[in-house]
């Protein structure tokens, strides 16, 4: 059987206790088993980190921009393989494991660019015989915490910029997806990054975490708002940089001069596609009367009609719910909502021909704004309908929320849309789209208590991941 391990100092070791790395799909053949880190390797790894730190930080950004670039390529090369790896730990389907290897790929080429791109600038000073030079630096060593619902696509949207600009970094992935983490780093170790830059452990946030947080010069965090809070919270209080994407409830407005078929693609993709288990999944649909009925028989049809099942089989369109605890929240929110007065449609445990957390997609119609499916972030393949009298209502029910990451409308009205984009509290806003589905070259990350700190990828991941400096040459 693999083992997974981390990468300490530049060698491969976990010596701590040995768990299965499951598959969703097929609870009776694991992925691998986890060779966890101890907290004395996280210690390593920190210290390997900041002795490759001077060097590191000094080589030309040509050198740091090939290394992303040959990782880029290799990553591609072996999307399937990595695609496959990664369906089988996390249960997107193949064709979604794929694609966010393809997409951790783009994401390594745009950062090995970045590289070059890391601008200053040069001002007058306001005292004679004096110039001002504005110009960014690396931060030092970087703690990257990462969820398991895209295993490689958001631990590369930390790393790429990290290493990009001069940091080193010590990465711990969720621990329901250890395999796709050591494939990646495995693959920035094969492009040419000296030992000790990068390093991996694996294991429980809730025993490696408080030590990593507390060793490093900067953490970046996605996952639940509970743990980045308590995360952010630390830093805080050590004075440390701190960037965390934690949960959305994201809202997709559907007006009465929608395409419906638009509509109902959007909201099908938005709230089901990687079993929603996005934070930018569209997990209430709000929808106005004279479109109501027709929408919520057009998607419930639709969604009826996905077929549930392992993520290898290459007839599946929405694979398993990613572990058993999971699939309890998931039916204990369904529960619940039908208890405070939703109807669920769907919903239902589904068997197939191995055994896996396999469950239909769930639409909760009859809903309220008050009711905790409207409140809680699901993280399932489960959304829920509002039904609202018109356009002013939908916006103020769709900006109800703590939570700000991503606001969608279905519209042909210009000026509506127009207005949504102004006027939804949340960092990112789509029209005629789903929520979820963003591009790796613009800024991603949220409001309220969706976001923390400094936006993620594209230009704007410098501010996180640099420092600035203001030097007065006389
Ligand atoms: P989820 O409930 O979806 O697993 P978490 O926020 O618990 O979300 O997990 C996101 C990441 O944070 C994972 O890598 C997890 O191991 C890590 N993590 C969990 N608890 C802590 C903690 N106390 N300190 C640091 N990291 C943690």
């Amino acid at each position: 059987m693999t083992v997974f391990t981390g990468l300490i100092a530049g060698e491969w070791l976990g010596s701590g206790d040995r768990s299965p790395d499951e598959n969703p799909s097929d609870l009776d053949v694991p992925v691998g088993e986890t060779a966890a880190s101890t907290l004395a390797e996280v210690a390593d790894a920190v210290a390997a980190a900041r002795a490759a730190f001077p060097a590191w930080s000094r080589r030309s950004p040509m050198d740091r921009a090939d290394i992303l670039d040959r990782a880029a390529n290799l990553v591609f090369e072996r999307r399937e393989a990595l695609g496959h790896l990664l369906s089988s730990e996390e249960g997107k389907t193949l064709a979604e494991g794929i694609g966010e290897v393809a997409r951790a790929s783009q994401v390594l080429r745009f950062f090995a660019g970045e590289a070059l791109r890391l601008t200053g600038e040069a001002q007058a000073s306001t005292r004679p015989g004096v110039d001002v030079q504005v110009t960014r630096e690396p931060i030092g060593v970087v703690g990257l915490i990462t969820p398991w619902n895209f295993p490689i696509a958001i631990p590369a949207w930390k790393l790429a910029p990290a290493l990009a600009f001069g940091n080193c970094a010590v990465l711990k992935p969720a621990e329901l997806v250890p395999g796709t983490a050591a494939a990646l780093v495995g693959i920035l170790v094969e492009a040419g990054l000296p030992a000790g830059v990068l390093g991996l452990v694996l294991g429980r946030g809730a025993v490696l975490g408080d030590a990593l947080v507390d060793a490093v010069d900067a953490v970046s965090f996605t996952g639940s708002v509970a743990t980045g809070r308590a995360i952010a919270a630390r830093c805080a209080a050590a004075g440390r940089p701190v960037q965390c994407e934690m949960g959305g409830k994201n809202p997709l407005v559907v007006v009465d001069d929608a395409d419906l078929d638009k509509a109902v693609v959007a909201a099908l993709n938005g709230a089901f596609f990687s079993t929603g288990q996005r934070c930018t999944a569209s997990s209430r649909l709000i929808v106005t009367g004279g479109i109501h009925d027709r929408f919520v028989a057009a998607l419930s049809k639709a969604m009826t009609a996905l077929r549930v099942g392992p993520a290898l089989d290459p007839t599946t369109e929405i694979g398993p719910v990613v572990d058993g605890r999971q699939l309890a929240k998931d039916i204990e929110y369904l529960d619940r909502a039908a208890r405070e007065g939703g109807r669920v449609i769907g919903g239902e445990r589904i068997e197939a021909a191995t055994r896996g957390h396999f469950l239909s997609p769930a639409l909760v119609v009859d809903t309220t704004p008050a009711m905790t499916i409207n409140r809680e972030e699901v993280f399932g393949p489960v959304a829920s309908v509002v039904r609202v009298s018109d356009y002013d209502e939908a916006l103020a029910v769709a900006n109800d929320t703590e939570f700000g990451l991503s606001a969608g409308i279905c519209t042909t009205s210009l000026a509506t849309a127009r207005h949504f984009v102004r006027n939804a509290e949340a960092g990112m806003v789509m029209v005629n789209l789903p929520t979820a589905g963003v591009d790796p070259h613009v800024p991603f990350g949220g409001r309220k208590g969706s976001s923390f700190g400094p936006r993620e990828q594209g230009a704007y991941a410098r501010h996180f991941y640099t420092v600035v400096k203001t030097a007065y040459i006389g």
